[in-house]
């Protein structure tokens, strides 16, 4: 089953729904079992893409990457790359996953001066990016997957050049780095933190589909770092994820599971099929 699909067929009743709900408000008692584990599976393929964004700033600092435009559009395209070239099952439907993430939270028509001005695209565009990116890789297999969303023919012909640059560049940029056979993969210190009691639902569907430890072999097996990054995910108080490069630390934060929870719970509580 398509999530997405279905998500953004319905993107026109999800125009009131504002980002941010505690998943507590959201009555996830509603949902059917197969409503729920849609539910957890979306929540982690989120999380997925997002690790795999922070990776992403996590490389350009740590090997001294040169950025041509946006780092944040930048790194967004290096997780659809690593996702979709990885070329399983898991991952593209993650990556779906991952673009109805960014419609659930569509600005729609509230957009505001301080959408403008952050170094973010805006949520629809990185919904829509995400989309051109697997079609450009991939175009027969998210072909219903973009019809479906009415993403335009036209359109669709230009991303097949603009995935291919994007891996084109990311591969570039890369090279140096990567890995021969037989070296040793790029090892990360994996850390859940003790969760916060709201969030030890979060905290425990993250560590069982071990998503950090998801992105440390993905990366780690493909580039060269200096060992001792920290990849944790932990209580931040706020819904987030940031690379630091002073600490040489990637942060999930537990509460930014909470938010995607919560958006799926209230899409599905509003009448959102899956
Ligand atoms: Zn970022």
């Amino acid at each position: 089953m398509n999530l997405i699909r279905k998500l953004a067929l319905c993107a026109a009743m999800l125009g009131g729904l504002t980002a941010g709900p505690a998943f507590a408000q959201a009555d996830a008692s509603q949902l059917s079992d197969e409503q729920m584990e849609e539910a957890r599976l979306f929540v982690v393929d989120n999380a997925l893409y997002i690790i795999m964004h922070e990776a992403g700033h996590m490389l350009i600092s740590e090997l001294g990457l040169p950025v041509l435009g946006k780092e944040e559009d930048a790194v967004d395209n290096l997780a659809s790359v690593i996702m979709l070239e990885s070329d399983t099952d898991e991952f593209d439907q993650a990556i779906m996953d991952a673009a109805g993430g960014w419609f659930l939270m569509q600005n729609g028509e509230d957009i505001t001066d301080n959408d403008l001005m952050d170094e973010h695209s805006l949520n629809d565009q990185r919904a829509y990016t995400i989309v051109c990116m697997a079609t450009g890789a991939a175009p027969d297999y998210f072909a219903e997957f973009a019809d479906e969303i009415e993403f335009p023919a036209e359109r669709r012909d230009r991303c097949a050049g603009e995935y291919q640059q994007a891996a084109d560049s990311w591969e570039a940029v890369l090279a140096d780095a990567e890995l021969g056979e037989g070296d040793t993969p790029t090892r990360f210190d994996i850390i859940y933190e003790q969760p916060a009691p709201d969030n030890e639902v979060w905290a425990g569907l993250l560590h069982d589909a071990q998503v950090l430890e998801t992105v440390a072999d993905l990366v780690g097996s493909y580039v060269k770092l200096d060992d001792g990054i920290r990849m944790v995910a932990t209580n931040c108080g706020e819904e987030n994820a940031f690379w630091s490069p002073e600490e040489r630390q990637l942060t999930f934060c537990y509460e930014f599971a909470g938010l995607y929870a919560a958006e799926i719970v209230n899409y599905f509580a509003e009448g959102g099929e899956g």
